[in-house]
């Protein structure tokens, strides 16, 4: 069993560090809503004053923090001082791929080693154990993190180097908004064409059409498995957060001089339904959102 840090308890950080404690781990745990921190410890942490504090004596520290500023802020301020020597630094937060390697480079400079761990899976996935981890990094730091991670997660996969789980997690991300976007306006089309919807799904999810956001995630209430959609489009994947991994894809696209056209189509559309105020609902009322309605 081993000392963990963890910072960032809040909508997936809750959860995994509740699992990491329910392992039997010593986990000290810090995030700045009080809130966050009184859950944690109903879950078994032991809660932490500071990030500093925190990660005093951890063998390793875990982050699940909003964006790539947050980030640097926690490892730059505070992780990097106050981490013993040979810590190992798991970030599992979604961030820019530049930012992941900037802090990775910096932790190896002071003696740490550092994975970038993103994932995928939600809240619920997060509370169950059950998230899919891609990490960049070294093949040693891989090795270290990966029982860790394994007792978050249903599967922990070594995507490359430093920054390549983040690539791996944003390449995903964008192809998932993209199908899901075409997955929406395919299905109001055949509406309109005036085939039903169950007919069309058992047609194109047998077909060449066929995709994860039209069988697994069907953003049409009723048909194919449950989903957000038969729920009012609650819970689920938030479409600001669809947003922001877009956002984080065309901006690694751009430092690669990769062209992403469908990637910026999918982003302006996300951009267009948050600014409708649906950023809350699940990334599938997209299909509501095309079809001129704005909840
Ligand atoms: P969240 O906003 O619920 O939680 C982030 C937590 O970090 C908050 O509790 C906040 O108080 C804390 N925090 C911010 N700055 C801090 C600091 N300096 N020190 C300590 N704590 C600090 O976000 P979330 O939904 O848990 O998402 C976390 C990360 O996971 C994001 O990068 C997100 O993109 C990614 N992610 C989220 C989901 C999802 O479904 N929510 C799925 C996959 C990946």
């Amino acid at each position: 069993m081993s000392r963990i840090a963890f910072i960032g308890l809040g909508n997936m950080g809750g959860g995994m560090a509740a699992n990491l404690a329910g392992a039997g781990h010593a986990v000290r745990a810090f995030d700045l809503v009080e809130a966050a921190l009184s859950r944690a410890q109903d879950a078994g942490c032991l809660p932490a004053a500071s990030a500093t504090e925190a990660a005093r004596d951890a063998e390793i520290v875990v982050s699940m923090l909003p964006a790539g500023r947050h980030v640097r802020s926690v490892y730059e301020g505070e992780i990097f001082a106050a981490a013993p020597k040979g810590a190992l630094l798991i970030d599992c937060s979604t961030i820019d791929v530049a930012s992941a390697r900037a802090v990775t480079e910096a932790a190896e400079a002071g003696g740490l080693a550092m994975v970038d761990a993103p994932v995928s899976g939600g809240i619920a996935a997060a509370n169950a154990g059950t998230l899919t981890f891609m990490v960049g990094g070294t093949a040693e730091a891989f090795a270290r993190a990966q029982p860790i991670l394994a007792q978050m997660g249903k599967a922990v996969i070594h995507a490359g180097a430093a920054g390549a789980g983040q690539s791996a997690k944003i390449c995903n991300n964008m192809l998932l908004g993209a199908t899901m976007i075409a997955t929406c306006e395919t299905f109001l089309l055949a509406e309109k064409l005036g085939l039903d919807l169950q007919t069309f799904y058992d047609i194109s999810s047998k077909a060449s059409g066929q995709s994860w956001s039209m069988t697994t995630y069907c953003p049409v209430p009723g048909v194919g498995p449950t989903t957000p959609s038969d729920n009012g489009y609650e819970g689920g994947f938030a479409a600001a957060l669809q947003l922001k991994d877009l956002k984080l894809a065309i901006e690694a696209a751009q430092a690669a001089d990769a062209s992403v056209p469908m990637g910026h189509a999918a982003g302006a559309l996300y951009q267009a339904m948050v600014n409708a105020g649906m950023g809350g609902k699940d990334f599938s009322a997209m299909i509501r959102f095309l079809d001129g309605k704005t909840a």
